[in-house]
């Protein structure tokens, strides 16, 4: 058993791509799932990509429970390896879901558009994983097209994200001319061709040392000078790579591609896996929790209430952090104090949920849940006091007043809130000070308010008028002496509590956050909740 949970771990790899709408994401998931021989593509990328466009709609999407928005971890295997990619919800539906998601990997990967560099989604994402200081994997995607040069992109990284990059592969030409990638450890060019192929298939590809007298053949004079230089520039002034520097996420290994023709998609894999951790420890009360510890325990870092509308099901999504799951097996839950039993497992399967046997550490399963589990709970098995660090929660962007339509419905719009909240579609806040018994929601991304709505009206029978707030930032306050009475500040920062009663204030925009920290050097306002 002890052999058999080693070996477990360490073919296994668990990340979570982050990128901003469009980047190429849904194409490279699909592409690694191509390699990896979990699906076959003709007909379904076109399917997918048809369904995408027809109805920009979530709820079309929420309906399919479909691979893109909801579905939560995606396992396949490749080279011995058991890879979980874990979703992280990346369009219109940004919520607080995509954040925790990266609480449950072991290393993300960030996926660049070539000609756009750094976006905002990938900015806020990058920053999370900054938080935990997992390793960062960049793919720049999309050579196929003339975007930036491979140099401003990696100056961009350090400018913008601060984070050094260290090029694994550079490319060989770009848009029509993208020919291939020079692998730089191996020193061996890999040129491929699509012929015929629009990237369902395996893309066709040549190695070819770049010391061999064939790499003449094989490249023309011009792309050879240009591959000599670029790489003699990268091999004086750039970064030389240590495993701990990109263990710690201080310094990006870099790969250059086209998920849609596949190009640079399989060095890629290759090399990620290689390089990505193994299912790491995670910090308990006890100290840390290493995956070998035979005994099983994990967190739950997502809940999804509702998959079925038929059945009102709520499915709580649990990490694997140490030993092995079985099936039906009991584990002592440490908010609750008792002894559970961990019912009905599922797991996803490329496009499927599939019911499991058994998981190792870095997997995810899904478990029924009766209403008794919360984000951020640990489950361990024979073992009362071991509790994980909480999940944390993130500081939302967009607000807004919720009243009732409908007085006599009012219970069913707090329960639905209620319910939402604990699934942490939504925050909520009250306004004590106020006088008020509106709650106040906040979100962060703004589609959650409509998906709010939707299902308040859906699933709990409760009409909602939400109004707007002006308000962008939302800070806990930590400090002795504040005083919410007298803090607020009309239209530029408001004070709430969330659901454990900890204060926070909202705040119009920047200046109105940097002129409270000026003026209140006593005080800090910080974008996690506290752990209470
Ligand atoms: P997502 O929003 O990040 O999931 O992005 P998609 O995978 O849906 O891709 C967005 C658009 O970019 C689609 O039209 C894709 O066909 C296109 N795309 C994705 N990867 C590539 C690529 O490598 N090259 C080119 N030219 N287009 C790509």
């Amino acid at each position: 058993m002890a052999n058999e949970l080693e070996r477990e771990v360490a073919r296994r790899r668990t990340f979570a791509i982050i990128s901003h709408p469009d980047a190429g994401k849904t194409t490279l998931t699909e592409k690694l799932l191509l390699y990896g021989g979990a699906i076959h593509l003709a007909g379904s990328v076109k399917a997918k990509r048809a369904r995408r466009h027809a109805t920009s709609d979530w709820m079309e999407l929420e309906k399919e429970r479909g691979i893109s928005v909801t579905s939560s971890v995606l396992q396949f295997t490749y080279r011995d390896h058991a890879v979980n990619l874990l979703d992280t919800p990346g369009h219109q539906d940004f919520s607080e879901d995509t954040y925790r998601t990266l609480s449950a990997a072991d290393a993300a990967v960030m996926l660049i558009d070539a000609a756009k560099g750094v976006e905002p989604q990938t900015k806020k994402l990058f920053k999370v994983c900054r938080l935990r200081n997992i390793p960062i994997f960049t793919f720049v995607n999309k050579l196929d097209r003339y975007g930036r040069e491979p140099l401003e992109l990696m100056n961009e990284l350090e400018q913008v994200l601060g984070i050094r990059s260290y090029p694994m592969n550079w490319p060989i030409g770009m848009g029509p001319e993208f020919r291939g990638v020079y692998d730089r450890q191996a020193r061996v060019v890999h040129l491929f061709s699509a012929e015929g192929s629009h990237g369902e298939s395996e893309v066709a590809e040549r190695s070819v040392s770049i010391d061999a007298p064939e790499i003449r053949e094989v490249l023309t004079e011009a792309e050879l000078t240009k591959l000599n230089e670029d790489i003699e520039l990268l091999d004086i002034g750039g970064d030389a790579f240590t495993r701990e520097k990109a263990d710690s996420g201080q310094l990006t290994p870099m790969f250059f591609g086209s998920a849609m023709t596949n190009f640079g998609v399989r060095p890629f894999l290759d090399a990620f896996l290689d390089l990505a951790p193994a299912p790491t420890s995670r910090p308990t009360t006890q100290g840390p929790r290493e995956p070998t510890n035979p005994k099983f325990a994990g967190f739950v870092f997502k809940i999804q209430a509702n998959m079925d509308p038929a059945h009102r099901d709520r499915i709580a999504f649990m990490r694997v952090v140490s030993g092995r799951y079985v099936k039906g097996m009991n584990a002592f839950h440490s908010r609750l104090g008792k002894e559970v039993r961990l019912a009905k497992p599922s797991q996803f399967m490329a496009a499927e949920r599939t019911s499991i046997e058994d998981a190792w550490p870095g997997d995810v399963i899904g478990l029924f849940d009766p209403g008794q589990y919360r984000i951020g709970d640990t489950l361990a098995e024979g073992a009362t006091d071991v509790a994980f660090e909480g999940v944390p929660r993130f500081s939302p962007e967009f607000f807004a007043v919720v009243r009732s339509r409908d007085p006599l419905r009012r219970k069913q719009m707090e329960k639905g809130l209620e319910q939402l909240s604990e699934e942490g579609t939504v925050q909520i806040f009250q306004q004590p000070s106020m006088g008020m018994k509106d709650p106040i929601v906040g979100v962060v991304g703004a589609l959650q308010f409509e998906v709010l709505q939707y299902r308040l009206e859906h699933e709990y029978g409760a009409r909602i008028a939400l109004d707007r707030l002006p308000f962008s930032h939302a800070r806990w306050v930590v400090g002795q002496n504040f005083d919410p009475r007298s803090f607020d500040w009309e239209g530029n920062r408001q004070t709430v509590q969330d659901r454990d009663g900890l204060p926070l204030v909202l705040f119009r925009d920047d200046w109105a956050l940097q002129h409270a920290e000026e003026k209140h050097p006593e005080l800090k306002f910080v974008s996690e909740a506290p752990m209470i």
